[in-house]
């Protein structure tokens, strides 16, 4: 992360992660993964290695943030539509990635995404 200096914020920008506008006076760090910015309150939310992740998905997937409404977002639903869609082509670690893609989408952060993943398995 590298610390963006006030001058470089001039123009309209948002939060790499949740899309929140950023302007001049918001304190923020950039992102070594895309240099995209990141805002205060995910700093707060995600830590430096949930960042990456984050961005890394985002990146590959598309969409940010909390862009649904949480309470559309059913974990075990999407991961027997996951099962269903790869068949044979199932891979555990692929799948996980793209349940957690989905989660952030819905507002759910990774930490509460691995608990619910955690509880549900336990099932
Ligand atoms: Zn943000």
């Amino acid at each position: 992360m590298i610390k963006v200096r006030d001058q470089m914020l001039s123009e309209r920008i948002r939060c790499a992660i949740c899309h929140t506008d950023i302007n001049m006076s918001t304190p923020v760090i950039q992102s070594t993964i895309n240099y995209g910015l990141i805002c205060p309150t995910c700093m707060r939310l995600f830590t430096q290695e949930e960042i990456d992740i984050i961005l890394n998905l985002f990146i590959l997937y598309g969409g940010y943030f909390g862009q649904y409404k949480r309470d559309k977002f059913s974990l075990i639903e999407r991961l027997l539509e996951i099962v269903e869609k790869e068949g044979k082509n199932f891979n555990i670690e692929t799948s996980n990635m793209k349940l957690l893609h989905l989660a952030l989408l819905h507002g759910i952060t990774p930490k509460e995404f691995n608990q619910s993943l955690e509880t549900f398995l336990k099932d």
